[in-house]
């Protein structure tokens, strides 16, 4: 029996409609079940009407500041009173074209849990850095960012999500046992600070997930489930990559 709840979740980025919510909402509202979460991440205009829909809903980064003059950043506190549940923290993206630090990551973890969202902490290695054998070591020093801000604690109310980023948007998916190792790892690095905790811990795999490899990742030990790009904007394979879970 699964010690953790499935979860999946699908990050529309600068993508999505009113009409696309419509479509994809009465689908999910087909499937929605006690036995797992799925949660939608639409562009920041399109929070209100998804949540609207009954879909569980999250948005795809915050601020990490107090509300103040930030133009055009969007404060946590009124993505929670949007009716919001989730936010992704840290999305590679986020890091790569924004230059978002890891520093600048565990203070929006913070702000995001301060006002009650669960952050989605992504982390993941490039290719240069995967193929140099760096992995490990740059998925642990992105969690550590978290755990030396705010303790290991604050991890409780969080879902971690390991994202390689040569797998993001680009098909080539980590095997299910490539994965399998890095998410054993960031649970044991975890445990070895706080096992029940770490055994709580939902972790999800993203990259080029789809509903042909969905199945064989999330039958992995210390897979959760997933974080879905590109499929999660089409019904059919969203729904089917959920019914893997
Ligand atoms: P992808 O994106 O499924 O299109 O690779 C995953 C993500 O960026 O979260």
């Amino acid at each position: 029996m699964a010690i953790r709840k499935p979860m999946v979740a699908g990050n529309w980025k600068m993508n999505g409609s009113l009409e696309l919510i419509k479509e994809m909402s009465g689908a999910i509202n087909n499937v929605k079940s006690k036995e797992i979460d799925i949660v939608l991440f639409p562009p920041f205009p399109l929070v209100s009407s998804m949540v609207l829909t009954g879909v569980c809903t999250g948005a795809q980064t915050v601020s990490e500041n107090e509300p103040g003059a930030f133009t055009g950043e969007v404060d946590a506190k009124l993505i929670k009173d949007l009716g919001a549940k989730y936010v992704l923290v840290g999305h590679s993206e986020r890091r790569s074209i924004y230059n978002e630090s890891n520093t600048k990551v565990a203070e929006k973890f913070a702000r995001a849990q301060n006002v009650g969202l669960i952050p989605i902490l992504c982390v993941g290695e490039s290719e240069t850095e995967q193929e140099n054998g760096k992995t490990e070591l740059v998925v642990s020093t992105q969690i550590d960012a978290i755990i030396n801000k705010l303790g290991v604690a604050a991890l409780k109310d969080s879902v971690i999500a390991y994202e390689p980023v040569w797998a993001i948007g680009t098909g080539k998916t980590a095997s299910p046992e490539q994965a399998q190792n890095v998410h054993k790892f960031i649970r044991d690095k975890i445990a070895s600070l706080d096992g029940n905790l770490a055994q709580g811990l939902t972790i999800l795999y993203g990259g080029s997930v789809n509903e042909k490899n969905s199945e064989l990742l999330f039958a992995q030990t210390d897979i959760d489930g997933g974080l879905i790009g590109g499929a999660s904007l089409k019904a059919d394979s969203f729904i089917a990559i959920c019914k893997s879970a």
